[in-house]
């Protein structure tokens, strides 16, 4: 399946919430969901009634849209935390904040998780001293994220750095903004975990 290339405002105003997927726009008036709730398309503005399953299609669409996940991959991540013990929304939501492009970008070295993708994917960051370039790698408690030695003159990061020391970070990582790096120091609760998704929707979804 490709990936989505198209504007992602658009996505944000088909699943009917924002989701933070164009930095630090979409903290302001120019978001275009603040600007334009409905539905994109000519017969955007006519919301119909979602049947049961159509509620929970779209809680899951807008999950891996929030993420910015393949359908593929993410049915994976959810058959993982299907057989993990506890509760699988819960678990699902864990396993996809652990992933290392969405640390990178709850440290604020990404301004979306797009970007923390990308700047992933360019071996610009080390995992506990080694360099890492997998984006959907796993990390756990205890990891410490760094930008690489190489890379710590590349403006992007060194602003976005800046800029994060500003910033909330979850209370499960922390922040070193002059070592430039972030440690994993508790696995995130779901009380920490800020997406706006019913999770049990989702679990329902693939249990049909
Ligand atoms: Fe979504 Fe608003 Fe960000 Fe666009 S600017 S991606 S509509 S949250």
């Amino acid at each position: 399946m490709s990936r989505y290339t198209g504007p992602v405002c658009r996505l944000c105003r088909a699943e009917g919430a924002k989701l933070f997927l164009k930095g630090d726009r979409c903290y302001t008036e120019k978001c275009g969901f603040a600007k334009r709730n409905s539905k994109p398309g000519q017969h955007g503005t006519r919301r119909g009634k979602l049947s049961e399953y159509g509620i929970r299609l779209r809680e899951k669409q807008k999950l891996r849209r929030f993420y910015g996940i393949h359908e593929t991959q993410f049915a994976e991540i959810f058959d993982k935390a299907s057989g993990m013990e506890g509760q699988t929304g819960h678990n699902f939501l864990q396993l996809l904040e652990r992933r290392l492009d969405n640390v990178v970008y709850r440290l604020g070295f990404g301004v979306s998780r797009r970007q923390a993708r990308q700047l992933v994917c360019h071996g610009h960051f080390t995992v506990n001293g080694r360099k890492l370039d997998i984006p959907s790698a796993l990390l756990k408690v205890g990891d410490v994220v760094a930008v690489a030695e190489g890379s710590r003159d590349v403006a992007t990061l060194k602003e976005n750095a800046e800029a994060s020391a500003a910033r909330s970070i979850p209370a499960w990582l922390s922040f070193n903004v002059e070592a430039m790096s972030g440690t994993v120091v508790s696995a995130p609760v779901r009380e920490q975990i800020d997406v706006p998704v019913n999770e049990q929707f989702v679990v329902e979804f693939y249990a049909r």
